[in-house]
């Protein structure tokens, strides 16, 4: 294949290929896969990777200012990004003393707002969480542990309310169901018709969890 990929070996007999929002493709395959069945098995899904690459590619080119930290996202909106004497929001730019002042001006922004609207689709789901919490995260958006905490990722600020809704909804589910089993996205539809949708949406705005 004309692509890197990484390969992550392990006890099982499928063999799959995914890629990340940022372009990054993983095998993953049992232990004793031959290299040669591997390049087979991407050879004969190439088109398809291609067509993904290719998106993911337009749409990294679609977001050079957020990635050169020119502009950032807030609301699913990008914003211009400035760095100047305060730290505030406003609907025409992002101030920000330095780059290291973006985590808590987001969480002060929005994290009251935003545990409140957890705890309103909890109550509307009944599903309910032990606590709820927003942090930093690296490389995902949301978690739900044995006990029902719920931590977000304070990236979620950047996104599109809809999305940051969908990922409400799912770390919610994960309070009943914790695994992503077909009851568990079933769960989810009940409360997310739309969620295949936004999930694909969301996985758009994945490089923002290794860019922070
Ligand atoms: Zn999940």
């Amino acid at each position: 294949m004309k692509y890197k990929y990484d390969i992550i070996r392990s006890q099982r007999n499928s063999m799959s290929v995914s890629i990340s929002g940022e372009n990054r493709i993983t095998v993953r395959c049992s232990w004793s896969m031959p290299a040669e069945k591997i390049e087979k098995f991407l050879d004969a899904k190439a088109e398809w990777i291609d067509r993904i690459i290719m998106r993911n590619a337009k749409r990294l080119a679609a977001n050079d200012d957020v990635i050169e930290f020119r502009k950032i996202y807030f609301d699913g909106e990008q914003l211009p990004l400035v760095v100047g004497d305060c730290n505030k929001v406003t609907s025409e730019a992002v101030y920000v003393k330095s780059f290291d002042d973006i985590e808590k001006l987001y969480i002060d922004t929005c994290s009251a707002e935003f545990t409140g609207a957890v705890y309103k689709a909890a109550e509307v789901a009944k599903l309910y969480p032990n606590s709820v919490s927003v942090k930093k995260y690296r490389g995902r958006w949301g978690c739900c542990d044995a006990k029902n905490n719920l931590v977000f990722n304070y990236l979620l600020f950047m996104l599109p309310p809809p999305v940051r809704h969908y990922v409400i909804i799912h770390e919610l589910c994960h309070t009943l169901c914790h695994n992503h089993s077909p009851a568990f996205w079933k769960l989810v539809s009940d409360y997310e018709p739309d969620y295949k949708n936004l999930k694909k949406q969301l996985t758009a705005f994945d490089f923002l969890t290794s860019l922070y």
